[in-house]
């Protein structure tokens, strides 16, 4: 059968087939309820079972226990940039957090922290990084950890763990050693995970909380998934709104306010395919072949190039340049006519970038190589 075109979109981006065929199915009348989910209240007994089996289920895949809550938000991961300060940098009496700098998301989120506290940069990569090998600009690799300056006084220390635009990612962070050795023992890890959340499984031992906006590998936009260690609850600023105030929609097991229902309900089905896959670290084997394929192909290219540090580079974003860049309208035309679309890079950056969530089965990112190599013959 004919497959639709493979989508390389970085988010909202490509979900597996068989959520979307079953969501179809179950449109106008889910289990036999003679509703769609849309149309259920999210106090009755159907959207609760399916809230609750998603937070269980999602549980069980990152391994998370009942010393962390699980709350399903609105707002997204750029709500979360002022949620988390309004939330957490009350337990510092000086209103102190620091953050780690790799891209552009990590710079916005600690731009808004900057307006509910004292806020400093514990690490950047905004310079370049000579690794004898070869020298890598700016936002192309992560600084050591034995390099980060982060202050025992620290509400928190956020990062963010994977770079969508810039395409790097932490491979690890820091362990409890390691934060004992900065000086920080006592501070927790806030994590913005968005773009490979449920990749990978996740040390959560040093985290206080991860965040992620589901529209790269956990379902629709209009939910964000927030995991957070019960004893960091209960500090909220008094400017910080009921509705993200984490004490009460916790209290309340997402249902502080309407939730999200139905990103809720295709997430929790998105957890389910995950678990029928095996779990993330089936999904994480997946996740290293397909990108070592694109990866190894760039490397072994004149024609091409991918930029960021191999320590780092992203198994979900793959940036990547045409070196002759007065080509990049035809590879993009040339892509589209084959069936690989959404492979421009973010505008703030240019050249290309292919997402390979979990959802993008092996096929297509061959298929992604196939086409580089005609392109490369072509104009090579
Ligand atoms: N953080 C990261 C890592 C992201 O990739 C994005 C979205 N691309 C955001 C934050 C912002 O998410 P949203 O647009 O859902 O607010």
């Amino acid at each position: 059968s004919k497959h639709r075109p493979w989508n390389f979109s970085a988010g909202p981006s490509v979900l597996p087939e068989a959520v979307l065929e079953q969501a179809a199915a179950e449109m106008l009348d889910w289990h036999g309820s003679g509703m769609s989910v849309m149309e259920m209240s999210h106090r009755g007994p159907e959207f609760t079972q399916i809230c609750d089996e998603a937070e269980s289920d999602l549980r069980q895949l990152l391994g998370v226990g009942d010393e962390f809550a699980v709350l399903f938000m609105q707002g997204g991961a750029t709500a979360e940039n002022a949620i988390v300060p309004m939330n957490l940098i009350g337990r510092s009496t000086q209103k102190h957090a620091d953050y780690v700098l790799t891209g552009s998301w990590s710079t916005k989120s600690f731009k808004e922290a900057a307006k509910y506290g004292d806020v400093t940069v514990a690490a950047s990569n905004d310079a370049v990084f000579d690794d004898q090998a070869q020298t890598y600009g700016p936002l192309t690799w992560v600084p050591d950890v034995s390099q980060w300056r982060v202050r025992s006084t620290a509400a928190y220390l956020h990062l963010c763990s994977n770079e969508t635009i810039g395409g790097v990612e932490f491979i690890a962070w820091p362990d409890a050693r390691q934060m004992n050795a900065m000086g920080a023992p006592d501070v927790p890890l806030v994590v913005d995970a968005s773009s490979h959340f449920l990749s990978r499984p996740m040390d959560f031992s040093r985290v206080g909380m991860l965040y992620a906006g589901a529209q790269k590998n956990a379902g629709p936009a209009g939910v964000t998934v927030v995991i957070i260690r019960r004893d960091l609850i209960g500090h909220a600023l008094p400017v910080c709104p009921s509705a993200f105030d984490y004490s009460n929609v916790a209290k309340e097991q997402s249902k502080f306010n309407t939730p999200p229902t139905y990103a809720i309900y295709i997430a929790g089905l998105v957890f389910k395919w995950l678990l029928r896959q095996g779990g993330l670290s089936v999904i994480e084997k997946a996740n290293i072949t397909k990108s070592d394929a694109l990866y190894g192909f760039f490397d072994q290219s004149q024609f091409y190039r991918a930029p960021v540090h191999p320590s780092v580079r992203s198994r979900m974003n793959v940036p990547f340049t045409l070196v002759d860049s007065s080509l990049d309208q035809a590879f993009l035309d040339g892509a589209r006519a084959a069936g690989l679309n959404q492979l421009k890079g973010h505008k703030s950056v240019g050249g290309m970038r292919a997402s390979i969530y979990n959802a993008m089965p092996l096929e297509g990112v061959m298929a992604l190589i196939d086409y580089l190599q005609w392109f490369e013959r072509e104009h090579g």
